[in-house]
């Protein structure tokens, strides 16, 4: 039998590449090739590769409990996790829940929100997603992601949701205005607004500023609607801040999170969400409980890597990484601007632009031949289409981004 890899055109023999080991920001292939992970191996990992720390809790908990079923049952790793998280996130969020990827916490997110009405004897059917959003690949997540090639097939099959435009810079008003039009129209059958905030990912790393998300939740409080941010990539420091949601001044009413949420080691979400929403779930009726579980919810040795983690980040100042990789890349943006590059932007540990070439879709050649030339080079980027973009784990060191942006540049001259 074969592998069918994910994202993965095998009609065009792309090569696979055999991993052996990894640590810090770099991967060693078979043959012993070092390859820096400028992309944190797909957003998940922000410590550096096999950080000995969650290492070890991961090999103790392995010793001591495997999966246990989660409905009438709990242990020490979870309720640690829950504790753990509490410190880091306002007094408003009171409950967590388990489940084990990003569009999984997704998925729980939305029907959370929804049920929340319906508990309330409220038809709140209808959800809200942004222009180009990403948020997972399961159909709750697809359907409230933007619609594209990567799910064509399947549109039929997917729910309806109200679209805001996305706020491009200059035309934020449009975006907040297009929301208040939706609300005074059918506000009462909104249930949530999902966001991704001040980045969006998957979509082109596009950016747009925190007050966006103050006006529309304040909008969002005066129609009852449910203000849920996915976070899962935001989350644990990409954007300079612990969670995206600290540089705004609300507090959404759920947050997803998931790749960060273990350093990178192994799978584990959570969606975390008021005491608002968890009491209208509470009654001594059967039929008012959240109906959802994953099999594998709150895996004990997940739990104790994300509690691992979640301690290396009350012990050391993690931040102050981000900050070292983003004062360099201010150090870079003149150097890409001369280099003809369009939009290059930065926020926190992401460093992005659009190389002035081709079209601009996910399936345009330019992003597949900078792969390979980036790859070729020891340096592993995924362009989506033509926008480039960096987000290494935090460990990584000055010699290392150097050699991304030298490679970066001669990719530009060479490539393109
Ligand atoms: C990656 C991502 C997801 C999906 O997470 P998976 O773990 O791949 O299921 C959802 N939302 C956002 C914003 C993401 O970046």
């Amino acid at each position: 039998m074969e592998i069918w890899h994910p994202f993965t055109q095998h009609g065009l023999n792309e090569p696979i590449i055999e991993i052996e080991t990894s640590n810090d920001e770099f991967l060693i292939t078979k043959s012993g090739e070092k390859i820096i992970d400028g992309i944190s191996s797909w957003w998940v990992n922000t410590l550096g590769h096999k950080h000995p720390y969650i290492a070890d809790a991961i090999k103790k908990e392995a010793e001591k409990l495997h999966q246990i079923i989660f409905a009438g049952f709990t242990h020490k790793p979870a309720l640690d996790v829950a504790e753990r998280l509490g410190k880091f996130l306002p007094d408003n969020f009171s409950h967590v829940f388990f489940s084990d990827s990003g569009s999984t916490s997704v998925e729980v997110a939305l029907k959370m929100a929804v049920g929340y009405h319906y508990n309330k004897g409220e038809n709140r059917p209808i959800v809200v997603a942004m222009e180009h959003s990403y948020h997972g690949d399961t159909f709750g997540g697809m359907s409230s992601g933007a619609r594209s090639v990567f799910n064509e097939p399947y549109t039929k099959m997917l729910f309806e949701v109200e679209r805001i435009p996305y706020p491009a810079p200059g035309k934020e008003k449009e975006t907040i205005k297009h929301y208040k039009n939706l609300l005074e129209a059918k506000g009462d059958k909104i249930g949530a607004i999902i966001l991704e905030p001040l980045v969006l990912g998957s979509g082109g790393m596009f950016f747009y500023p925190p007050y966006i998300i103050d006006e529309l939740y304040k909008l969002s409080k005066e129609h009852g609607v449910i203000f849920a941010l996915d976070e899962v990539m935001t989350g644990f420091g990409r954007t300079g801040t612990m969670f995206a949601f600290n540089q705004t001044n609300i507090i959404p009413d759920i947050i997803c999170l998931s790749k960060g949420l273990t350093g990178g080691s192994i799978p584990l979400a959570a969606t975390v969400c008021t005491k608002e929403i968890y009491n209208a779930y509470l009654s001594k009726d059967k039929a008012k409980m959240f109906f959802h579980s994953s099999s594998y919810t709150a895996n004990p040795i997940a739990c104790a890597a994300a509690c691992a983690n979640l301690e290396i980040w009350q012990e050391k100042d993690v931040l102050a990484d981000v900050k070292r990789i983003n004062e360099f890349y201010q150090t870079q943006i003149e150097r890409f601007k001369n280099l003809g590059c369009k939009n290059v932007r930065i926020l926190g540990d992401i460093f992005a632009y659009e190389v002035a070439h081709a079209g601009n879709d996910y399936v345009s050649n330019t992003g597949v031949k900078l792969y390979e030339y980036y790859r070729k080079n020891g340096v592993l980027l995924r362009p989506l289409g033509n926008t480039v973009y960096v987000m290494p784990p935090y460990c990584i060191k000055e010699e290392s981004l150097n050699k991304i942006f030298d490679v970066m540049e001669k990719g530009i001259k060479e490539v393109l």
